[in-house]
């Protein structure tokens, strides 16, 4: 069986993850995802009544157009976990194909959110939701089947999806990083992913989620964040001014840290933010984390600003917001109170904490900075960075090469020199450039078999 695989989009950025693999006439597309930081660089772009061909233009989204080189049909949209940067263009690119997605359960819904806010296309492409460590059979040709194995990530109910075919797995590795201990969920599933290199044919192919891979060691767990996390908060219980704290509003298992921390300080601890209200929300209707029954919850800018004048009114000491805006996001709550456009107002030694890295990218990176500097100008205390990332570093890339034992290694989301340290490694383990590692950008084809 012809085995060949389409690296689309994510091959030279950190964004818009693309990836089809074909096995005979049936193609499988992994992720499609959208760089944000094209999107936020163009000052209030409102994305959802726009035409794919102009993101595509602007590398906003995957240029699909590489689709027409593959011969034969897709059978699956097969997003990994629901960050942007892997489903965030379904709604652009989904109804050009006669697929369904199939997903995780958590990462459907958020793939009927974005569905539902895109004002240009209708995508009438079935949504089909699959757990992981099940199986779905692709094609009719009975040789070809899809299997989820489930990871841990900054975001839950994350899965490495596995193309099994006749001339071995194809296995697609973006994103994860090991853990054992994650907060929410279970254990990453080393023991399949043991069992996938050793039987039948092996694995045919590897792609690798490389964001970290210049970074020694190993990724820390999520229960070492949440600890870090208690740590600081327990040390100001005794502070009797303001204390705001900002994430990832798609990180429950941080969010949920966070609301359990300002309970034990004494604080009500609330929602703000339009993605804040929407992830935990669809999080908690989901059953995947339980919050306290008076946990406010707030999306609209109304609903934040009365609830801003609430905390004013009865004494920010009793109150811990949890807020958008850990990017330095413009628009963004947190940035909105470092311009003092809302009715929370910052004090002297108020404090500030984000739980969450800044994601290595020029336009974040600016725009933290400036966040930053806006909120010392209030007074506040910054406690930056009590964060772990969701992607693997050496020492775990290292184990799954020895756990999946791949013949072929594909390294992905990142850039040229974000792979410098993923071509370093699989080297040393006996992988050859050009031979069985396959550095590449957006738009090519590699015929494996
Ligand atoms: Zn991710």
């Amino acid at each position: 069986m012809e085995i060949e695989i389409a690296t689309i989009g994510g091959y030279e950025e950190v964004g818009r993850q693309m990836t089809a693999v074909r096995a005979g006439t049936d193609i499988v597309i992994f992720d499609m995802g959208l760089n944000l930081s094209k999107v936020l660089i163009h000052d209030n772009l409102r994305t959802e009544g726009m035409h794919s061909l102009d993101l595509i233009d602007m590398g906003a989204i995957p240029d699909d157009r590489i689709m027409s080189d593959l011969e034969g049909d897709v059978k699956a949209i097969v997003p990994t976990h629901g960050h942007l940067d892997h489903i965030g263009a379904i709604s652009k690119l989904a109804h050009r194909y006669d697929a369904p997605v199939v997903a995780s359960p958590f990462t459907i819904e958020l793939v009927k959110g974005e569905l539902a806010d895109e004002q240009k296309f209708d995508s009438g492409n079935d949504l089909v939701k699959m757990d992981a460590g099940e199986t779905m059979s692709i094609g009719d040709s009975g040789k070809v089947e899809l299997e989820f194995v489930n990871v841990t990530h900054s975001i839950i109910d994350a899965i490495n999806p596995v193309l099994h075919t006749p001339e071995g797995a194809i296995v697609y590795g973006l994103d994860k990083r090991m853990d054992h201990t994650p907060v929410i969920g279970d254990p990453i599933d080393m023991k399949r992913f043991r069992e996938i290199g050793r039987e039948g044919e092996g694995v045919l192919c590897y792609i690798e989620d490389c964001t970290n891979a210049n970074k020694k060691g190993r990724t820390q767990s999520e229960r070492v964040a949440r600890e870090h996390l208690r740590d600081v908060l327990y040390s100001v219980e005794d502070y009797d001014g303001g204390i705001v704290a900002t994430t990832f509003s798609s990180h429950i298992a941080r969010v949920k840290s966070l609301v359990e921390f300002a309970k034990d300080i004494g604080r009500q601890p609330v929602l703000l933010g339009r993605s804040m209200e929407q992830y935990s929300g669809t999080a908690e209707r989901m059953g995947f984390a339980e919050f306290p029954d008076d946990l406010g919850m707030f999306g609209h800018r109304n609903s934040v600003d009365r609830t801003f004048e609430r905390i004013m009114n009865e004494g920010k000491e009793d109150y811990l917001p949890v807020v958008t805006g850990h990017q330095g996001e413009p628009r963004a709550m947190l940035t909105r109170m470092g311009r003092g456009e809302t009715p929370y107002e910052l004090d002297d030694g108020d404090k500030v904490v984000f739980s969450a890295g800044i994601i290595p990218e020029p336009t974040n990176e600016g725009q933290r900075y400036q966040a930053e500097k806006l909120l010392g100008m209030q007074g506040a205390r910054i406690y930056s960075d009590i964060h772990v990332s969701g992607h693997l570093r050496q020492e775990g890339h290292y184990e799954m090469l020895d756990a999946l034992q791949p013949q072929h290694v594909i390294p992905a989301h990142q850039n040229m020199k974000g792979f410098s340290g993923y071509v370093d490694l699989a080297s040393n383990q006996g992988y050859k450039l050009g031979r069985d590692l396959h550095v590449t950008c957006n738009g090519n084809l590699i015929q494996l078999v």
